[in-house]
């Protein structure tokens, strides 16, 4: 609440005490995770709901929102006045609400959900003139030579070289580029070799995608899919549909009619893809479709490019917007259409702040907006799946691969006949089958979810393990950095000579197999394969992972090695073989969706092989070839597999057939988290139908030095937990250190 200082009371004009004030008052809500929307008065005119507005609070201002519903009744001789009302289109009733029901289901501070639509508060500002740097005519006659004075250090070369083959750009823009400090592009500018001035304000003029443009020729099945998907287009009204087609069968090309239906009857489309990052031949179809590229959102932009995509989304010139989940939360004020591609990747959660499913809160926006949503998958969710049994989505099939490519031969490797060599992973089968291929002058590649080169690295002489040490995680060796690295906080440590418990010499080993070491071995087996890692580590931006993807289209490597980020989206024509090293990896630990994820992900990087005229093949090394999950990928028939998971989860009463949420106690010491954890208990709620589990030592007991503990709560479908939760937290004092976080639907059980 903000201070009733002397300060506000003084701005408080004569005309507005008292009664008169009433008319005046607005509610702001700030982008920050206050309870509530806070009390003002409008000096002047009362802005609408919607519009944005600066406000001080305590010794700052700052911008916010006016709100819709009641206010809290401050008196009126307490009310601050607003500072001014930001000429800016203001957020329209369809997202205030969206925002108001995202805060109550995930029971995050409405605020905090807000902060995730304002988040680049300078797009509020009119723009700008920018200041932009050029090379001198100084530095372009040093860059060419002319003069040997000053001479040049490599990084100052790099910049003046950017310059002059470029346009002009801002100095952070341009150190950004160069890779360099802004000190270096300062000192050239003091050195009179780069010239800094006012470049007029612009308004980037997105470019407009042409809808008109033929897309490429669909085949039966594809256009009566995309018939369907453009009828709901243009019903208009809310309505899901599930585009359902196996890998390769032209799922992209099907949902660009419906892109291209919402672009003809003039509104706007957001398409939201699990990895933007790998989005760079997804962008190229979408190029060749439409003409232009769409906007893009992510976090890979810099803050320019971010502030004016907002800009261009609120003011409606942005027609496409392509992004991560955080999309979402953009002010389109003519959305028309959302598309959900890969609807069942795990990506879609949002694990941190405000804890949320993208994919489910994109259908709540379609439906508070009143329009279509597509989700898009070769393995949709079972959520999904189930909503459709259920009649609520309905089901668009592309039951074919496009045009003569086939769906590869899946063949499981059984680990417990197939006898590995030690210290290596690849199966004799595997091995043979990546001869043929290279043989066949065709590409291969090999999937393991494990980066850096050993998950484990231990002492030969005293057992010592390497742990992380603010995590319940082993430290994991990379062998290319030279590091021991924690996976989950980031910890990372030089590989010591010898032993730090023993002193042994010597002693490491490595154990297990990790990307890093299955190149090795490939490197052994076949010297002469032009084998690489595709890997999120070593892929330093977009444009790495877009150039590597390039590179093997290009058959410039025979092998590629790579984790789930190769799984997804990827079509290499020449990829025949995959193998898969370890299937098992995904199923360990209790986490109620491993088969299903395992599934999907399996399905996912098989669908790479054989997507052209070349005959594909997947080869699976596991030790439980019975398992229903790779008896599922083996057949090639997911119903089996699928009704089984749905059968089980409906017995346990758990998701889709029941509710879930998780408490996540933590706190700076092991003590006071139990402490919490038990008063936490006491006060759980004891209610028919509601089930608490726990507390339980999180899997991950320690996180970023924080000890946690976990309670589940389980309950049937009619119930909400919401505020059975808002209630129990309410009966706990918490001090000190301790967070609890809650997860509505978690995904994470660690
Ligand atoms: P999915 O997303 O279902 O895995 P894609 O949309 O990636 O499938 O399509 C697989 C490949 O087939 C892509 O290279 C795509 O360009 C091509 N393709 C799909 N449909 C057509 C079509 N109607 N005409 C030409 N090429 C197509
Ligand atoms: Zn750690």
């Amino acid at each position: 609440m903000p201070d009733d200082d002397a300060s506000s009371r003084e701005a408080l004009p004569t005309g507005f005490r008292g009664e008169g004030i009433a008319a005046h008052r607005v509610r702001v809500l700030l982008p920050l995770p206050l309870p509530e929307a806070l009390d003002y008065f409008a000096p002047g005119s009362l802005p609408e709901p919607g519009a944005f507005v600066r406000v001080p609070l305590g010794q700052r201002s700052v911008a916010g929102v006016v709100w819709d519903g009641a206010d809290n009744g401050l008196p009126a001789k307490r009310l601050k006045p607003i500072i001014e009302i930001l000429a800016t289109p203001g957020l329209q009733s369809e997202l205030r609400q969206f925002i108001e029901r995202v805060a109550a289901y995930t029971m995050a501070p409405p605020g905090a959900v807000l902060r995730m639509a304002m988040s680049v508060p300078e797009a509020l500002q009119p723009p700008r003139p920018r200041r932009v740097c050029a090379a001198s005519p100084a530095g372009r006659a040093v860059l060419a030579g002319a003069t040997t004075e000053p001479r040049l250090t490599p990084t100052r070369r790099r910049v003046l070289e950017i310059l002059s083959s470029g346009p002009q750009l801002p100095a952070a823009e341009l150190a950004r580029l160069a890779a360099c400090s802004p000190g270096v592009v300062r000192d050239l500018i003091t050195a009179g070799l780069v010239d800094e001035r006012f470049a007029p304000a612009v308004t980037a003029e997105a470019a407009t995608p042409d809808w008109r443009l033929a897309g490429s020729a669909l085949s039966t099945d594809q256009s009566m899919a995309a018939k369907r998907l453009v009828d709901g287009v243009a019903a208009g009204g809310f309505g899901v549909s599930v585009l359902d087609g196996v890998t390769g069968s032209g799922k992209t090309e099907t949902y660009f009619a419906a892109v291209a239906a919402a672009l003809a009857a003039d509104r706007q489309v957001l398409v939201l893809l699990p990895e933007i990052a790998l989005g760079a031949q997804w962008l190229e179809r979408f190029r060749r479709r439409f003409g232009v590229l769409p906007a893009q959102w992510h976090s890979d932009l810099s803050a320019a490019e971010r502030r004016d995509t907002w800009r261009a989304v609120a003011a409606g010139r942005a027609r496409v917007v392509v992004g991560a989940r955080s999309a979402l939360f953009l002010p389109f004020p003519e959305l028309g259409l959302i598309i959900v591609d890969e609807e069942h990747d795990p990506s879609y959660k949002q694990e941190d702040g405000v804890i949320y499913h993208a994919r489910d809160m994109a259908v709540l926006r379609a439906s508070l907006a009143g329009i279509p949503i597509i989700l898009v998958s070769a393995t949709p969710s079972l959520e999904t799946l189930v909503n459709v049994a259920r009649g609520r989505y309905q089901r668009v099939s592309l039951p074919r691969r496009h045009a003569a490519a086939e769906l590869p031969v899946v063949r499981l490797v059984d680990l417990r006949r197939e006898r590995l060599e030690r210290g290596r992973f690849l199966s004799p089968l595997l091995v043979s089958e990546l001869a043929a291929t290279l043989e066949a002058g065709e590409q291969a590649l090999l999937f393991l979810n494990r980066r850096g080169y050993a998950p484990l690295t231990l002492c030969r002489a005293c057992g010592h393990r390497f742990q992380c040490p603010s995590c319940t995680a082993w430290l994991v060796e990379h062998r290319f950095t030279g590091r021991l690295l924690c996976h989950y906080c980031g910890h990372a440590e030089a590989v010591p000579a010898c032993c730090p418990e023993c002193l042994a010499g010597g002693a490491l080993v490595p154990c297990g197999p990790g990307v890093e070491r299955l190149l090795e071995e490939v490197t052994q087996r076949f010297p002469q394969a032009r084998a690489t890692l595709m890997v999120s580590d070593q892929l330093s931006s977009p444009r790495a992972a877009a150039e590597l993807a390039q590179a093997m289209t290009e058959q410039r490597y025979d092998l590629l090695i790579g984790t789930q980020i190769v799984a997804k989206g990827h079509h290499f024509p020449m990829l025949t073989l995959v193998g898969v090293v370890d299937a098992d990896l995904g199923l360990a630990g209790g986490d109620l969706r491993a088969a299903e994820r395992t599934y999907q992900l399996l399905q996912q990087v098989g669908g790479r092989a054989g997507r052209a005229e070349h005959k594909g093949r997947v080869l699976i090394q596991t030790w439980m070839p019975d398992q229903p999950v790779m008896q599922a990928l083996a057949a090639g028939d997911r119903d089996p597999f699928l009704e089984a998971e749905a059968a089980a989860r409906r017995q346990a009463g758990l998701p889709p057939f029941g509710r879930l949420a998780a408490l996540i106690v933590s706190a700076d010491d092991a003590e006071t988290s139990d402490l919490t954890a038990r008063a936490l208990s006491r006060a759980a709620p004891q209610l028919p139908g509601v089930t608490v589990l726990g507390p339980a030592p999180a899997p991950l007991a320690v996180l970023r030095g924080r000890h946690r503990r976990r309670f589940l709560v389980k309950a049937g479908r009619e119930v909400r937990l919401q505020p059975i939760l808002q209630d129990w937290l309410s009966r706990v004092r918490t001090a000190g250190s301790v967070r609890i976080q809650i997860d509505i639907d978690p995904y994470s059980f660690l």
